[in-house]
């Protein structure tokens, strides 16, 4: 499912997103991040929970102010529009939340909420409205009597559908899908995510697609990020990152998806990842993944590894893969 258009929809350089808990006191939520999107696919983006992957895709959104980087959209910087800019910006980019409970404001119509951003933009009034509602309901598989009921009267699926509505209502090209599908109970999440990929080949949207299920992640990306502790360790294609992952943490990450065969379930070994995780807030100068790597070296403890790019569009952070042992 990888696509081969490779024109850049969005730049993240150097991201930061440091958020102060006291005085000279940090949480390092996202350091040092470097990506691009680009148009049209879907770029995972994987890690334990607490790793960044939520904060990153707030951030590059603007939800979130860059503590230091660009986030460069269209050629524009995001963190540095004006207010108009900001609000073509929003228009462009939009979010669907992992949680279709609390995301929905519940005093609120469906037809009210999925309207909310057509009015904020004006793009449709009266009847019209309506209509544009309608299809965006039919759109999610939902129908038009849902228009003036309230979320407390749908299932978590029927919600994200709403949720997805309201998303794709003010004609976006960019969504961060942020877990989207992990409040929802299994035979539900194949669902939703179908519905993501035909809304994707149906209108050309691009997805940063933020998962913690690294088979959703498969199935679902064309390439995938891999998140340590704010870092990006490593960056490549689905297959490539499935067939030959460079980067410990992820070896031990893939090692733990159940294979549904028994038989070959047997003779795949997983990799215990032992060890403390370390604090964002001091976290050490350099490896994140060291007190926990079994390859670790002096070199890891010195100095942070930079992501390198280390074959065709596979990027990795680990000084085992580093020709240069030391920048
Ligand atoms: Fe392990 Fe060193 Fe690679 Fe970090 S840089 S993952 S500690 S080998």
């Amino acid at each position: 499912m990888e696509k081969t258009n490779r024109e850049t929809l969005i730049e993240v350089k150097n991201l930061k997103k440091y958020f102060k808990i006291k005085r000279n006191v940090f949480v390092q939520a996202v350091d040092d991040v470097t990506f691009d999107i680009y148009k049209g696919e879907t770029l995972g983006l994987v890690g334990e929970s607490g790793c960044g992957k939520t904060t990153c895709g707030k951030t590059i959104l603007g939800l979130y102010d860059a503590t230091d980087g660009k986030v460069i959209f269209n050629g524009i910087d995001v963190h540095s529009l004006t207010p108009e800019e900001k609000k073509d910006f929003t228009k462009k980019a939009q979010i669907i939340f992992q949680d279709p409970y609390s995301s929905l404001n519940p005093r609120m119509t469906v037809g009210d909420i999925i309207g909310e951003g057509i009015d904020i933009h004006g793009l449709y009034k009266n009847k019209e409205r309506e209509e544009k509602i309608f299809e965006l309901l039919y759109t999610v598989g939902l129908n038009r009597e849902h228009i003036n009921r309230f979320p407390h009267e749908f299932s978590g699926g029927q919600r994200q559908r709403i949720g997805i509505a309201r998303a794709l209502a003010i004609e976006p090209n960019f969504i961060v899908c942020d877990e989207p599908v992990s409040a929802l109970d299994v035979s539900i999440q194949a669902q939703i995510v179908n519905l993501l990929m035909d809304l994707q080949r149906e209108k050309g949207l691009t997805y940063l697609f933020i998962a913690h299920d690294l088979s959703m992640i498969k199935y679902i990306s064309d390439r995938v990020g891999v998140m340590y502790v704010g870092n990006l360790v490593e960056l490549t294609t689905s297959k490539e990152l499935y067939k030959n992952p460079l980067h410990p943490y992820t070896q031990a990450l893939l090692s733990a998806i159940p294979i549904p065969d028994p038989k070959m379930e047997r003779e795949k070994k997983r990799i215990p990842i032992k060890g403390e995780i370390p604090s964002t807030i001091n976290p050490p100068i350099g490896c994140r993944f060291a007190s926990r790597c079994k390859y670790v070296m002096d070199i890891c403890k010195e100095a942070m590894p930079k992501l390198v790019e280390v074959d065709k569009g596979h990027f990795v952070a680990c000084y085992l893969h580093h020709k240069e042992k030391a920048n």
